[in-house]
């Protein structure tokens, strides 16, 4: 599943291609796949049609597609989605379960198709959500906790030493903390030590300045490599992520951890299969 360096990927990716573009038409799919549900009809305009495309944001593993209008788009690429942009002439790699295009030109050339966005979801986990306005963007946001990418010791104390439940279970919680899912927390846990099914109640001060600290610098790492590719995720340009080369505990248990070479375990926690080294983590 993207987490946010994933997401932050494809954010990158898609610049060059959206910024200052305008959407000439949007070829609809599927309506099941939009947030709240509308009819096929009012469709296109919610998804921006003949808007110029300003900005593309990030928050958490949530991306957002703002139009000069200060209408915007959220799309969640949830277990499978992926964000691909075609010039013409190319075809997509695979045809089958995209859900949505995106025609878009340059607003001095409008006749000629400068690019294709496509939003493609074999299990369709991901969403398309649309907003009317920056206010109703900022009320999406406020249920989402602090970016992880610049999370703070003192600020994720805060928001997590109350919590009864294991500090995995409240590094998931996107209310929380936006952006980490299975591979960083685990990364991040074990590079700060913490064992994955400790009490966050019972995390020290001091842990979570480490644990904070050890969750930028592996988002950050993930991030410069373009994210971790392990089934279907691509960038918009359809380049696989490499940083599942680097991961010390994700998709490893059973082998000898890279720090201490004792056999990494493996176990349930938050519902997640979880990979943890008992010798390094406590
Ligand atoms: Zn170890």
């Amino acid at each position: 599943m993207p987490e946010l360096p994933e997401v932050e990927s494809v954010r990158r990716s898609l610049l060059p291609h959206l910024i200052g573009r305008q959407v000439a038409r949007v070829i609809i799919g599927r309506t099941d796949i939009v947030t709240p549900p509308l009819a096929e009809a009012d469709l296109a305009a919610h998804m921006l049609q003949g808007q110029i495309l300003q900005r593309v944001d990030r928050i958490g593993k949530q991306l957002l597609l703002h139009a000069a209008s200060g209408q915007a788009i959220g799309i969640h690429l949830g277990m499978t989605g992926q964000c691909t942009v075609l010039r013409p002439g190319e075809q997509p790699e695979r045809s089958d379960h995209i859900h949505m295009r995106w025609q878009l030109v340059d607003p001095a050339r409008p006749t000629a198709t400068a690019a294709e966005l496509f939003f493609r979801d074999p299990r369709r986990f991901g969403e398309l959500r649309w907003f009317d306005d920056p206010a109703a963007v900022a009320a999406f946001a406020t249920r989402l906790g602090p970016d992880a990418l610049a999370i703070t010791g003192e600020d994720l104390f805060e928001r997590a030493h109350t919590s009864r439940r294991a500090i995995k279970a409240v590094l998931l919680d996107q209310a929380v903390l936006a952006g980490v899912g299975n591979i960083y927390a685990d990364e991040a846990l074990h590079a700060s030590h913490i064992r994955p099914r400790r009490a966050a109640t019972r995390v020290t001060r001091a842990e979570y300045e480490s644990l904070a600290a050890a969750i930028r610098a592996v988002l950050a790492s993930a991030v410069t490599a373009g994210g971790s590719t392990l089934r279907d995720y691509l960038d918009a340009d359809g380049n696989r992520g490499s940083f599942a080369a680097a991961h010390r505990v994700y998709g490893r248990g059973g082998q000898p951890c890279l720090t201490c070479s004792a056999t990494l375990k493996q176990c349930q926690a938050a519902q997640r299969t979880t990979v943890f080294c008992t010798n390094c983590q406590r």
